[in-house]
């Protein structure tokens, strides 16, 4: 789809896919069983502006619109998943909440280290007993005049471990539950702080997952990002933008699927005729395509309402509901037209599937992406 691009979003596509296709994709299975992500390649995302593509020039970013941003995320998802939570994290969970709430010296302190890739950023707000509950969060922060000393345990950290910068969310007013939060900028702490081992998933698995536990840690007060018992909305406002994001990862994984699918049904032959003859499998290329062709609609869309500065909560739950569900749909019949090659590494399918399915789990669940879209909807058509 192309007759909304402009030609700066088909030269982000471009370099994009050649960086996904050259040096991700062929290593994808590699990174998938060592669990690591490269350090070299984040550098080159730097070096290519992939880190910072909604970040302003002045901070070290590319300053451009999210059009460009979801399609780099399509393409750079349809190489590997993990490397591409970095490129997620640094635009959409790091990036923007600093430029939509970071005073100057914050912007101009922690903006051009993630850009470059020389620093890596993660987003903490998930705890044991707070997930889809967000605001029911325990890890506290004691307001200690200049500083803020921080005590508990955080869960769920993506890049945790490898992070250097954590954008924290902390208790601040125990009895004001949304309103007794705070969002701290930390840098990582060398004293009372610790990142547990990766937790072992069932994809994503270059992408490292982290339990962070803090003991007594100072974090002074200038690093409060917005106002203190405002982070709620940083969080909220964070993730609602970050949803189109989420949904362009899916799409890109799911891409990867059907074009191997694709190829695969036209060379493997039974009953004397390639698979692509049999209807059955047209049903099955057909609902993949369409489901593609939607939900890429459905993204760039949202990222189109998000650049004429409209605002996209629907549109964005809309979005990353449906390119998730299709993303483990697609990964799925992929799986099923590859018979048993789709159950074994050889082909990627398997990877692809196992990769997709955390879409429709991480950044707000489908449940709550439909709680989302009801409760706007109802809104809108009240009565
Ligand atoms: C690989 C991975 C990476 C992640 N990275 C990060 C990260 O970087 N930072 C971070 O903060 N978190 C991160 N998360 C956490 C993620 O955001 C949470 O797992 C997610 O929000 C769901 O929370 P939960 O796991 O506690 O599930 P729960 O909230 O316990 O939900 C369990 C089930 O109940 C459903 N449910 C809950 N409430 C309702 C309701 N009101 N109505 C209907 N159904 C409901 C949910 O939809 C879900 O199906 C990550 C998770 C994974 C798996």
């Amino acid at each position: 789809m192309d007759f909304a691009l402009a030609d700066e979003h088909l030269m982000i596509q471009e370099v994009a896919r050649e960086f996904a296709q050259k040096k991700l994709a062929p290593r994808a299975a590699e990174f998938d069983e060592t669990g690591q992500l490269d350090r070299e390649l984040i550098h080159e995302m730097g070096r290519l502006g992939l880190l910072g593509i909604i970040v302003p020039e002045e901070y070290g970013g590319s300053g451009m619109d999210h059009l460009s941003y979801v399609i780099a995320m399509e393409e750079l998802a349809a190489g590997c998943s993990s490397h591409t939570s970095v490129v997620g994290l640094h635009n959409s969970l790091f990036g923007y909440p600093l430029l939509s709430f970071g005073t100057e010296e914050q912007k101009q302190k922690y903006l051009p280290p993630i850009c470059s890739g020389e620093k890596l950023a993660a987003y903490s707000l998930s705890e044991a007993g707070s997930g889809t509950d967000a605001a029911s969060l325990n890890c506290t922060a004691v307001d200690k005049g200049d500083h803020f000393l921080v005590n508990g345990t955080k869960l769920w950290v993506t890049d945790g471990d490898i992070a250097d910068y954590i954008l924290l969310f902390v208790r601040t007013d125990k009895d004001a539950g949304a309103k007794g939060i705070t969002a701290l900028l930390v840098d990582v702490p060398t004293k009372g702080y610790s990142a547990a081992k990766s937790e072992k998933k069932m994809g994503f698995k270059a992408s490292p997952t982290n339990e962070l536990s803090f003991n007594n840690v100072l974090v002074p007060k200038d690093n409060v990002l917005g106002e203190i018992d405002a982070g709620f909305k940083v969080a909220m406002e964070t993730l609602n933008s970050g949803r189109i994001s989420v949904a362009a990862q899916a799409l890109g994984i799911a891409r990867a699927a059907f074009e191997i699918a694709i190829k695969y049904v036209q060379e493997r032959r039974q009953f004397g005729k390639p698979l692509a003859a049999f209807q059955l499998t047209q049903a099955k290329i057909a609902d993949m395509q369409t489901k593609l062709h939607a939900a890429r609609l459905m993204i760039h869309h949202a990222a189109w309402k998000k650049d004429r500065g409209e605002g996209i909560i629907e549109e964005a739950s809309m979005a990353k509901l449906f390119a998730s569900e299709a993303a483990t749909a697609i990964t799925h019949m992929a799986t099923q037209l590859l018979g048993g090659y789709g159950y074994t590494p050889e082909y990627h399918v398997e990877r692809l599937y196992r990769d997709a399915r955390v879409t429709e789990i991480f950044e707000g669940t489908s449940e709550i992406q439909r709680l989302v879209i009801a409760r706007e909807a109802l809104k809108r058509y009240a009565i």
